[in-house]
């Protein structure tokens, strides 16, 4: 009976987390996507300890040392989570990704050594080991993959590829390798398994390591992403292997989720998954100029006094923000411009491209955070078609996100990516520090525009220059 109960929570814990993910997909739904989430994981909790309790003797053992570890583990989250910035995210989502990785070679590992596999004959022998193989195999990559990524995101380790010659068939014959072995995994004794699933576990490793390696530092986002997925499934393979019908459904939810987003982030980017992993693109930020023409036109640079100026005889105002307003934190300087022009009666509204800033959501976590309303907010694809309308449109710290030559020039490398066409609002005003490319290491010839004036500097500093002059 409570058997039967525990599996029920469970099931009811799956529920929350659907509908956790339901909610995490629009901001004004968003804190109660967050709520099921915590409802659902406190309440696999809660139906783990009473499975623990119905375990008798053992139940206890493993109590003794959950309970502890439980709680270290919850303080160090704690702490990691309230001190890491919002640029600094995509580096911790990639070592909590290695944490599950290295968390489903463990279980294999343990599940193979467990008394109870050799118990286990025919069909059901079988089937257990193929869950072991998978779990060690796809942990084993999500682990030292996500390992790797943390370090290219943190910059200990070099953003630029490692691209060693013929490396491609160095993955395949590494893949090839482990099917063979897993093969021979099946039909071996326990003693000769044990060192083959050990052999299967270190190439893991050495795929994870070197898939990702090759992969340029500027596209770690993406990968860490597609680790997401991953991860997903390894907790999958976990629960297979424990028997565990919460961690089968959550390691599904992570898995296919994880595989969306890279996918949403890839068409978003106007690339395809396997130009990111075998690409080599975005490796060297900043430095490689587009293949297209020359860029016409000069620039024409404007003051904070001429912006704000600008901003208060405007009727329609769009801020479109990017990466540099991440970097200068300047969200909560824009919403105090956003206010003071509001009460002003200027209608301010803001553009959001679906990969400005580093990782999805980016600049409307940002916004949040500074408290500007969710119904000024819009996505790319609701305002391009009203941007003529718009007199004044602010970039800060956008880049690619805003650069013309994606639809104009087809030899560019950002050719076909969606963009916003700030170009068309009546004027423009680009706010950064210099004229460096952005991300993609393309120039933009909307700098070069006639309607375009550009104001160099820190985002905060410039903006809080415009902000005293608005008062
Ligand atoms: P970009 O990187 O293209 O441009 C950001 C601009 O901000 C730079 O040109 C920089 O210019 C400026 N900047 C940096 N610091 C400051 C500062 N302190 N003050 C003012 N300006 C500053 O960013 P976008 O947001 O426009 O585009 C995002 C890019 O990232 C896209 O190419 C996208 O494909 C890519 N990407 C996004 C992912 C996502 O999930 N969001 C994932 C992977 C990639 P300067 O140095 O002159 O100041």
């Amino acid at each position: 009976m409570t058997a039967g109960l525990v599996t029920a929570a469970y099931l009811v814990s799956g529920i929350f987390f659907v509908l956790s993910l339901g909610g995490l997909s629009k901001q004004e739904s968003a804190r109660k996507g967050n709520l099921y989430g915590i409802l659902g994981m406190a309440l696999a909790i809660i139906a783990t300890f009473v499975k623990l309790t119905l375990d008798g003797e053992a139940g206890e053992i493993n109590f003794q040392f959950l309970v502890p570890l439980m709680i270290g583990g919850a303080i160090i989250g704690t702490v990691l989570a309230k001190r890491v910035e919002m640029t600094s995210m995509p580096e911790l989502v990639a070592i909590l990704h290695s944490f599950v990785g290295a968390a489903a070679v463990l279980v294999g590992l343990s599940s193979f050594l467990d008394p109870g596999h050799e118990t286990m004959i025919g069909t059901e022998k079988l089937i257990h080991e193929i869950e072991i193989l998978l779990g060690v195999f796809i942990g084993g990559v999500t682990f030292t993959g996500s390992v790797i990524a943390f370090g290219k995101l943190r910059g200990s380790l070099s953003g630029k590829p490692l691209l060693l010659p013929a490396r491609h068939l160095l993955n395949l014959g590494m893949l090839g390798a482990s099917i063979w072995l897993g093969s021979e995994f099946l039909q071996q004794g326990h003693d000769e398994a044990w060192i083959t699933l050990l052999i299967v576990m270190t190439i893991s490793f050495v795929l994870g390591l070197h898939l990702i390696v090759a992969i340029g530092g500027a596209d770690m986002p993406v990968v860490v992403s597609m680790l997401n997925s991953y991860s997903g499934w390894a907790a999958a393979a976990a629960g297979f292997m424990l028997k565990n019908d919460l961690l089968i459904i959550t390691g599904a939810l992570v898995g296919s989720s994880g595989a969306i987003l890279s996918y949403i982030m890839c068409k978003a980017m106007n690339r395809s998954l396997a130009n990111v992993i075998f690409g080599g693109f975005g490796t060297s930020s900043g430095s490689s100029p587009g293949a297209g023409s020359e860029i016409e036109g000069s620039i024409t640079e404007t003051t904070a006094d001429e912006v704000a100026e600008d901003l208060l005889q405007a009727k329609e105002v769009m801020i479109v923000p990017g990466y540099g307003m991440a970097v200068a934190q300047a969200q909560h300087v824009v919403k105090e411009i956003t206010e003071t022009l509001r009460a002003k009666e200027v209608n301010v509204r803001f553009a959001i491209h679906p990969v400005a800033g580093r990782l999805p959501g980016h600049m409307n976590v940002l916004l949040a955070e500074a408290n500007v309303p969710y119904d000024i907010v819009f996505e790319m694809d609701e305002i391009n078609d009203g941007l003529p309308e718009v007199d004044l449109l602010m970039v800060v710290g956008a880049n690619d996100i805003v650069n013309p030559s994606a639809l104009e020039d087809k030899s560019s490398p950002i050719a076909g990516m969606p963009v916003i066409e700030a170009w068309n609002a009546k004027s423009v005003v680009a706010l950064k520090r210099s004229m460096a490319a952005g991300y993609s290491g393309v120039e933009n010839p909307l700098y070069f525009k006639d309607n375009t004036n550009m104001l160099f500097g820190d985002a905060k500093e410039t903006l809080s220059a415009v902000f005293s002059k608005l008062t």
